[in-house]
C-alpha cells in the first residue's frame, strides 16, 4: 500500500490532472502562483487580467471558479485565499527566499516543495505544535542544507476525509521539533494521533514529487 503522504500526493496533482484546463486557465493558474510567490499574496482577478491582456474579468473569474472546484485553489467572495503550496492567511510555516521576501506556506510538505517549484533557495522557519519553539530548515540546492535543531520530524496526521485538503489535511501536516515531543502532542490530541512519522529527507522527497512540476 502506497504511504499517506503518497496518497496525499497523487490526489494535489490529479486534481490538476481531472480540471483539464484550457491553454489560458493554465497560464491563469501558473501566474497566480507566481504572483503569490513573489509577492507573498495572490493577485487579485483585475491584475491577473491586466497583465495577461484579456479583455474582461469574467473570463478571470470563471477560471478562479473552476480552480476552486477543483481543489486548485480557495477563495472567499472574489479573493484568492490560498493556492497550494501557498496561503494568504497567516499559517505556522514562513518560507523566506534569498532575497528576504517571504511568504506562507499551507503545510510542511508545502513548505519544502517550495523550493522545487521555483528552483530557488529557501529557508522555512516553522513551530512545532507541541513546545511552539521555532524549527528553521535550509532548502539550498535541492538538499537540506541545514536545520535546527537537529531531530525535527515531519507528521502527517491521517484524516482523509472531505473534498478540501487546504482545509483538512493542511493544518495536520506539521513539523516537530522531536519525536519526544510528537509523542506528548499525539497524547494530548487523540483525534489526530494515528498518522505517520517521515525524516526531513523523506518529506523534502514528498514535496519534489508533489511540486517539482507544477509550473512546467
Ligand atoms: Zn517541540
Amino acid at each position: 500500500m502506497k504511504r499517506l503522504m503518497d496518497r496525499i500526493g497523487d490526489t494535489v496533482k490529479g486534481r490538476i490532472a481531472e480540471a483539464e484546463l484550457s491553454p489560458l486557465e493554465d497560464e491563469i493558474r501558473k501566474y497566480i502562483l507566481r504572483e503569490f510567490a513573489r509577492n507573498g499574496r495572490p493577485p487579485s482577478p483585475k491584475e491577473i487580467m491586466k497583465e495577461l491582456g484579456l479583455s474582461s474579468v469574467d473570463l478571470v473569474n470563471q477560471t478562479i471558479e473552476k480552480l476552486q472546484k477543483f481543489d486548485i485553489i480557495t477563495k472567499e467572495k472574489d479573493k484568492i485565499i490560498s493556492a497550494y503550496p501557498f496561503s494568504a492567511a497567516k499559517t505556522r510555516h514562513r518560507v523566506i527566499f534569498e532575497d528576504g521576501h517571504e511568504v506562507y506556506a499551507l503545510c510542511a510538505t508545502d513548505a519544502l516543495g517550495i523550493y522545487f517549484m521555483l528552483n530557488q533557495n529557501t529557508t522555512i522557519l516553522s513551530r512545532c505544535p507541541e513546545c511552539e519553539k521555532e524549527i528553521m530548515v535550509v532548502v539550498k540546492d535541492g538538499k537540506i542544507d541545514s536545520c535546527n535543531p537537529g531531530g525535527i520530524i515531519e507528521f502527517v496526521s491521517n484524516r482523509e476525509r472531505g473534498e478540501c485538503t487546504a482545509q483538512t489535511l493542511c493544518p495536520f501536516i506539521n513539523f516537530f521539533c522531536s519525536k519526544k515531543d510528537l509523542e506528548k502532542w499525539r497524547e494530548k490530541n487523540p483525534e489526530f494521533r494515528y498518522g505517520e512519522i517521515y525524516s526531513l529527507d523523506d518529506a523534502l522527497e514528498h514535496g519534489k514529487t508533489i511540486f517539482g512540476d507544477f509550473l512546467k
